[in-house]
């Protein structure tokens, strides 16, 4: 067994695992599988099941099949199914060939005849509406259909002739023949095929009759020897049904589901029909907006994979729903940047800084490590000139008590150089500062340097040297933990969420990064290459995340 096999062996279901191994079931192997609907993009949600499904494989030298639960036409297309691959391999996870629910179509059908024949399985004509109204709820039994009784060649006949296309939609459905009285609601003659006229992504218009879910998840977990077959809480009243159905057509072989806690996120929603809303409506630009919990937006916000492998790892699998805090998915994010990242400094909202006892036309390069954890990533030249750009606010005109940057009269340190003193302040017609006057003290830098108590160091670039760029700064898509308690999403989003910062001035150090390539602003936060820009355009980058967290300030004042 691997390492990460034995650390984790904690999750009741690799505890699970380990006992059915000790035992010797299933021949010692261990399949399982992740089975999206391709409906839409993977989200954060998803990557746990991923992480747990393809991990396990892993680590018990199984494999985990990636199986697409294709059954409502209507919703799937082959741009999802496209998509949801593509994220699957950028967590870093490999499948031998891509199964579909939609390749067993004719042995789920040949299973259906065989429910009817041994009497499992009536057709009902029964409505929509009417099947409702009987299926009575969780204090009142369920009435039978009146077509319950049919006889097995009535029954043959007519689901042969649902295939073929002889009637219209919500004519007939055929159903399980179980019991109209059981507590539990899934197990009352519960509908296995319905009647629909739509065109699917990959057996076009071969079928009009579709299986249901119930039904089709159970065998294709047979048919493809999956032993733990893992699925989400809201399941568990499912498994007497995934049960049943197997053993009223005795499969060789039969899978253990076993279910586990959804991960629900603050400040974010995990279900594709909400994310798939935010889309359609415009409040994203699209699945992989970076403010999206989508792999795929996820990825573009330049999130690496490994950050979130370590998330799933650490909120653990557990039988209990809990909504986990953004912080330790951020934290998780910092973690992985952190000993990655190349530092360099960039200046968002510029304020031009002339030094006025500094030679015009001069210039020096300061050299400065890359990364100050890690000496073999090697340095950077820093050019520094008479003209700089610094941070808005890092001056302040009148400053409180304890205001250790930049203000008339006082000193700071510019990282890796100079100290400077603020002498003058150029206002422009609206009275709004437009440009400081400094001085610098030419001792302050170098092996001999005159020490002195300044306290503010701040981060700038040399106006001639800086490379111009748009930064995206993304924050929360939701400004309250659970916008999904409401079907008003709209209603909950932060307003600030996107804010594009369109004159940021970068060191020049950065000027080779490939698109996604990481980087710390520092003082600012993770950052990524958006896009490698065409000649003549500026580049821009994304935040990933603030170096620290800032909403955890922000809750704690209310
Ligand atoms: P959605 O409501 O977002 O469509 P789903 O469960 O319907 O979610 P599927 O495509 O059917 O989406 O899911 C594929 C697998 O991922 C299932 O096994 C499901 O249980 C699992 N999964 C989906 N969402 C989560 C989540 N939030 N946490 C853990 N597992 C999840
Ligand atoms: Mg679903």
């Amino acid at each position: 067994m691997s390492e990460s096999a034995t650390a984790q062996s904690g999750n009741f279901i690799r505890q699970i695992i380990e006992q059915d191994l000790a035992e010797g079931k299933n021949g010692r192997s261990v399949v399982t599988r992740f089975p999206p609907e391709p409906n839409g993009y993977l989200h954060i949600g998803h990557a746990k099941s991923i992480c747990l499904n393809f991990g396990i494989a892993q680590d018990y030298q199984g494999h985990c099949n990636l199986r697409f639960d294709d059954t409502n036409p209507e919703k799937e297309s082959q741009e999802f199914i496209d998509g949801i691959q593509q994220d699957i391999r950028w967590m870093g996870f490999e499948w031998s060939n891509p199964k579909f629910a939609s390749d067993y179509f004719e042995q789920l059908y040949q299973y259906a005849v065989q429910l009817i024949k041994s009497g499992n399985a009536f057709v009902c004509s029964l409505g929509p509406d009417d099947i409702r109204q009987q299926r009575g709820t969780l204090t009142e039994p369920g009435v039978e259909s009146l077509y319950r009784n049919r006889s097995v060649e009535e029954n043959l006949d007519l689901f042969q002739r649902m295939r073929e296309g002889e009637f219209k939609e919500g004519e007939h459905v055929l159903r399980a023949k179980i019991d109209m009285t059981s507590a539990n609601i899934n197990l009352r003659d519960p509908v296995l095929y319905r009647i629909k006229y739509a065109t699917h992504p990959r057996t076009q218009n071969q079928w009009c009759i579709y299986p249901l879910y119930d039904y089709t998840h159970c065998i294709s977990d047979a048919l493809e020897g999956v032993t733990h077959s893992l699925c989400t809480l809201e399941f568990e009243d499912h498994r007497p049904l995934y049960d049943w159905v197997l053993d009223a057509l005795e499969t060789p072989h039969h899978p253990q589901q076993i279910e586990f806690a959804r991960l629900a996120l603050e400040y974010t929603v995990t279900s594709k029909r909400k994310l798939n809303l935010l889309v359609e409506a415009g409040h994203v630009e699209s699945w992989d907006d970076p403010r999206m919990p989508t792999l795929s937006g996820m990825r573009r916000r330049g999130i690496p994979p490994e950050a979130i492998r370590d998330f799933c790892e650490r909120i653990g699998i557990t039988k209990k729903d809990a909504f986990i805090e953004m912080t330790v998915l951020e934290n998780c994010i910092r973690e992985t940047l952190d000993p990655q990242a190349m530092r360099v400094m960039c200046v968002l909202r510029p304020l031009k800084v002339v030094i006025e006892n500094y030679p015009d036309g001069k210039e020096e390069i300061f050299s400065a490590s890359n990364h100050p954890k890690n000496a073999d990533t090697g340095k950077r030249a820093i050019p520094f000139s008479n003209t700089i750009y610094i941070e808005q606010d890092d001056f302040m005109e009148a400053p409180p008590d304890k205001y250790f940057r930049l203000a008339p009269g006082k000193e700071v340190r510019l990282r890796y150089g100079y100290n400077i003193t603020c002498t003058g302040v150029v206002k422009d017609e609206a009275g709004r500062v437009a440009e400081l006057r400094c001085n610098y003290d030419p001792e302050s830098r170098g092996p001999g340097r005159r020490k002195k108590k300044v306290k503010g160091i701040i981060h700038w670039v040399s106006a001639k040297h800086a490379i111009d760029t748009e930064v995206r700064l993304y924050d929360r898509l939701f400004r309250i933990p659970n916008p999904g308690a409401s079907e008003d999403l709209a209603a909950s989003i932060n307003p600030n969420s996107l804010e594009v910062m369109h004159h940021c001035k970068l060191e020049p150090s950065a000027q080779n990064l490939a698109e996604g390539d990481h980087v710390q602003f520092e003082r600012q936060g993770y950052f990524c290459l958006d896009r490698k820009p065409a000649s003549g355009m500026r580049p821009v980058f994304n935040r990933i995340v603030t170096l620290r967290d800032s909403w955890g300030k922000l809750e704690g004042k209310k």
